[in-house]
């Protein structure tokens, strides 16, 4: 086994150009404000595009918008790719998604510096629309990529303007030649921030993100009856809040019931008619059940649906329920995790195995090719925050282990062809 070069990513360069491009759509809290496919998100395109440019990479847009700049390799195999999204939250942190694309940047550099010629074409991404804010659903370009979503459907979605993504795509100058998802790659590596507390809580500056959660979103409608709070004996009640208070208190025990990576939401609650002098007739609700595991997810879909008739039934009420969401969990590929986990080992960072709470490019991509993710800690497990901050070794580290995972990753497939040549 050949060992990896002993290539150093340069740490303040990153963090400089992290703090460069967050200019671009600067809020005044010292967050980003930088919603896909307007201008400001055209400037940070530019920057990219300009940068890879420099470093001598061939980019290519898709159909989607999404982005690819691609540095040769010795072999006419797909590219190793890695990368992230540019685009914020409206009240964005500095560090979503544009650590995963300024790391790549930062990575392939420094192979080109040192003149270090890899097997495969290493490639970075720049995936359209991540978060979601300007046009829904979110991760669009990676989903349409992944076959997830129809491409007509995906470029006609609008803006609460009316503007559709392909005229907003249009009007930056994004639209590219290349139908989305006819760029096979080797594999996808994603670093990114964790969006939550457990890496800074156990002091551990790599996540090895083994996979992402599963969602299961429902909408739930108890019915009772309308009545007069002063003259309605409580016997005679049919009080539809009633029975959506006991549901909410069941939800947050089912997900306590499966563990602690299971989590269950009621985040949303519609009380009719809502007047202090009238029996609640009916109310509308929201669960949202997460869970890394399918059968376990499974299990909690079934004891929610389980208290939803018994508890109303006990109460005289009816209630309708149905499942408006279903994200079957990720489970990345070994070989790439396992990349991950060499060069975090490699490099001597204290690490741990994650699985993300929230969803990711990474995800979808996976579905076409082998796939996995680093994190590294944000502070206070903060994000979607103007607040959001990860520190500058945290993201060296990252960019580090990013680079030690695609270096791994092209060695297996070198050793790969070698062993089919032989
Ligand atoms: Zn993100």
């Amino acid at each position: 086994m050949t060992t990896l070069p002993n290539l150093r990513i340069d740490g303040a360069r990153l963090w400089g150009e992290l703090m460069e491009t967050a200019a671009i759509g600067a809020t005044q809290k010292g967050g980003i404000c930088r919603l896909t496919l307007t201008d400001l998100d055209r400037q940070v395109r530019d920057w990219f595009k300009a940068s890879a440019e420099r470093l001598g990479c061939i980019v290519t847009i898709d159909s989607m918008g999404a982005m690819f700049a691609r540095r040769p390799g010795r072999a006419d195999v797909p590219p190793i790719a890695m990368g992230s999204h540019l685009d914020t939250q409206p009240t964005g942190g500095k560090f979503d998604g544009c650590l995963g694309v300024l790391a790549a940047l930062e990575a392939l550099r420094t192979l080109v510096e040192a003149g270090y010629e890899t097997y495969a074409p290493i490639e970075m991404v720049n995936w359209t629309n991540e978060e979601g804010a300007r046009f829904q659903p979110s991760m669009v370009a990676s989903g349409v990529f992944a076959g997830a979503f129809e491409p007509d459907w995906a470029s006609g979605r609008r803006d609460a303007a009316g503007t559709t993504f392909a005229e907003a795509l249009e009007a930056i100058g994004y639209r590219g030649p290349q139908r989305c998802g006819e760029h096979p790659l080797s594999a996808f590596f994603e670093l990114h921030i964790e969006q939550g507390p457990l890496l800074e809580a156990e002091d551990k500056t790599i996540g090895i993100v083994t996979g992402i959660q599963g969602i299961r979103w429902f909408e739930a409608t108890v019915r009772g009856e309308d009545r007069h709070t002063g003259t309605t004996p409580m016997q005679l009640r049919k009080n539809a809040l009633l029975g959506a208070a006991r549901l909410v208190e069941r939800v947050d025990a089912i997900a306590r019931a499966h563990g602690p990576q299971a989590v269950g939401t009621v985040g949303r609650l519609e009380v009719r008619p809502n007047s202090p002098n009238v029996v609640p007739g009916e109310v509308f609700f929201t669960v949202d059940l997460r869970h890394p595991d399918t059968a376990v997810l499974d299990e909690m879909q079934s004891d929610w649906t389980a208290a939803g008739y018994a508890v109303t039934d006990e109460l005289g009420l009816e209630v309708e329920i149905a499942k408006i969401l279903d994200q079957p969990p990720v489970r990345f590929d070994a070989d790439c995790i396992g990349c991950v986990r060499e060069g975090a080992r490699a490099m001597g960072f204290a690490a741990r195995e994650i699985v993300s709470g929230a969803g990711h490019d990474a995800g979808y991509v996976s579905r076409v090719a082998p796939s996995a993710m680093i994190f590294v800690p944000c502070r206070d497990g903060i994000s979607h925050n103007e607040a959001e901050y990860a520190t500058p070794e945290h993201c060296a580290a990252g960019a580090q282990v990013l680079l030690q995972a695609v270096l791994g990753y092209d060695r297996l497939l070198q050793e790969r062809a070698a062993t089919r040549h032989a």
